[in-house]
């Protein structure tokens, strides 16, 4: 049987260190403080913002919410990022994206500043990810694909990893930050041939596509580390991974359960962004 790596753990150890480095910035008179900016009612936005909020409260960060009107960010927006990046009383700003507008999308991303842009939605902060520079912050997913590494004491150090996805989000940036402590990365995406065979020789397996229960029993071997970034419903409107997991479980060394994985760290990451920008003041 594998061994299951949970989420909730990982948030639990991060909420708790967290905690403290907020009360020794609340001891120097500073409050840390995230912007959320959300345009329109969708669901998805809503309970993130919502589980971002409470990690937040657990932790001592203060929460700032813009609602904006869904199709009516072109004027309204920019605006509001201005005066984000001008508060010295903000130190992190996360939008929820896509929006539909997607020039003022583009703008609002560009318009950030990267010290304060807590979910690498710009490029510069995707350029410091790249270059190892330091400038910004990697995007929380991929980042919490590492606290969870880290967290059950996986070393990745020399050993042979395959990511499915490509994506800016996921795909690409946690395999940089993989290379960066001395994997092998090999990312695969919807050309690649062999998939199937690719995966099978991989010490750790990350699944970041978007497909329900894609990664089937072919897709892995014994011993292996199988993270599932996933998040989907199937045919019966259930919640779960690009991993199927009821036929990977039996065969592999660990895996992450989906819900209850990957997911569960995000929002500890975001929170320990806020922190990292509130020290760095
Ligand atoms: P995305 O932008 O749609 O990227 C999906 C990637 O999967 C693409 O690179 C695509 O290849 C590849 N792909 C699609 N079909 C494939 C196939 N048949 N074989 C091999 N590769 C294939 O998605 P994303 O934003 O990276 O998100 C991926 C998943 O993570 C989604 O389920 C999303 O809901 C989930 N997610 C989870 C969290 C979390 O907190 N756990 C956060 C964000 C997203 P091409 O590039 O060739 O098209």
């Amino acid at each position: 049987m594998a061994e299951i790596l949970k989420g909730s753990p990982v948030a639990a150890k991060l909420t708790e260190e967290l905690t403290e480095r907020c009360n020794a910035l609340k001891a120097k008179g500073i409050i840390p403080s995230l912007a959320m900016l959300r345009a329109g009612e969708k669901p998805g936005d809503i309970a993130y913002e919502n589980g971002a909020s409470k990690r937040c409260e657990k932790i001592g960060i203060a929460v700032k919410k813009i609602i904006l009107p869904e199709n009516e960010t072109s004027d309204r927006i920019a605006p509001c990022i201005l005066e984000i990046n001008e508060d010295d009383s903000i130190h992190g700003c996360l939008i929820f994206r896509p929006l539909n507008d997607k020039n003022a999308e583009r703008s609002a991303c560009e318009m950030l500043l990267p010290e304060k842009d807590v979910d690498c939605m710009t490029d510069l902060s995707l350029a410091g990810v790249f270059t190892g520079s330091g400038t910004g912050y990697p995007p929380c997913t991929a980042q919490a694909c590492i606290e969870l590494l880290d967290h059950y004491g996986i070393d990745v150090e020399g050993k042979n990893i395959v990511i499915i996805g490509r994506s800016l989000v996921i795909g690409r940036p946690v395999a940089m930050l993989l290379m960066s402590r001395n994997a092998t990365v090999t990312i695969c995406h919807s050309r690649t041939r062999n998939l199937p065979s690719i995966c099978r020789k991989a010490d750790i397996l990350i699944a970041a596509i978007g497909r329900a229960k894609f990664v089937s029993a072919d897709f892995v071997s014994e011993g292996q580390v199988v993270i599932d970034v996933g998040i989907n419903t199937d045919g019966e409107g259930k919640l779960c991974g690009d991993v199927d997991y009821d036929n990977v479980e039996p065969l592999v060394g660990a895996i992450t359960p989906v819900p209850g994985g990957v997911g569960a760290v995000t929002t500890a990451v975001l929170a320990k962004h806020v922190i990292e920008s509130a020290e760095r003041v």
